[in-house]
């Protein structure tokens, strides 16, 4: 059963969304037909203002409108820490906890040879190049699951090839966030203990 041509277009569209099937799209569709266009409007620009306009920080690869993110430019921020993460949503979770004053670095992903994902798709030469440039120590806080861990332990691997073993501090955050579980779902004072917590790499093997 279809409605209009542009209502098929618009529960088509909505299905990108994640979690958002054929039904709920319908829902939300009618919805706003019926209830919140003055919404809808606002949400169609918000949107494509935001796919427009919003790039990658220059420094540290998180989403920013400008080239380089509040959190880089941010003069109070400790330069010579960087925590890496896997994507913008934990520094989120991160920064929510009020307790990590350093810089991060977004690798956008997790090394993942099964699905084609390398060290390049990650720029993680571009975090050597950052930390080379002053940076005293590199909290690991990619996800506790098994390509977080090969992530974590390939950049640390790096990092002791690229700068030479002792010149940097690197740590990993401890497993109070739970084995296989995301950083971005974890309570805030569970990623508070995982940091303080870390331990250095060498401290592991
Ligand atoms: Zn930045």
């Amino acid at each position: 059963m279809h409605l209009s041509p542009l209502i098929d277009r618009l529960i088509d569209a909505l299905q990108i969304l994640p979690g958002v099937g054929p039904k709920s799209a319908q829902r939300m569709a009618l919805h706003v037909l019926r209830n919140n266009r003055d919404g809808g409007e606002r949400l169609a620009t918000a949107l494509t203002e935001a796919v427009t306009q919003v790039g990658y920080c220059q420094r540290c690869r998180s989403f920013s409108e400008h080239s380089m993110c509040g959190i880089c430019t941010d003069e109070r921020r400790d330069h010579t820490t960087i925590c890496v993460v896997e994507s913008p949503a934990d520094i989120l979770a991160i920064e929510h906890t009020a307790s990590y004053r350093g810089r991060y670095f977004v690798l956008h992903g997790r090394l993942s040879p099964i699905d084609g994902i390398g060290p390049e798709d990650l720029a993680i030469d571009r975090l050597l190049e950052l930390v080379a440039d002053g940076v005293e120590e590199v909290i690991l806080a990619t996800n506790p699951t098994v390509e977080g861990e090969a992530t974590a332990h390939y950049i640390s691997e790096s990092l002791v090839a690229h700068l030479g073993a002792g010149s940097v501090q690197v740590s990993r955050i401890a497993h109070g966030v739970p084995i296989g579980g995301e950083l971005e779902y974890v309570d805030s004072t569970t990623i508070v203990h995982a940091f303080k917590g870390r331990r250095r790499i060498s401290e592991l093997q």
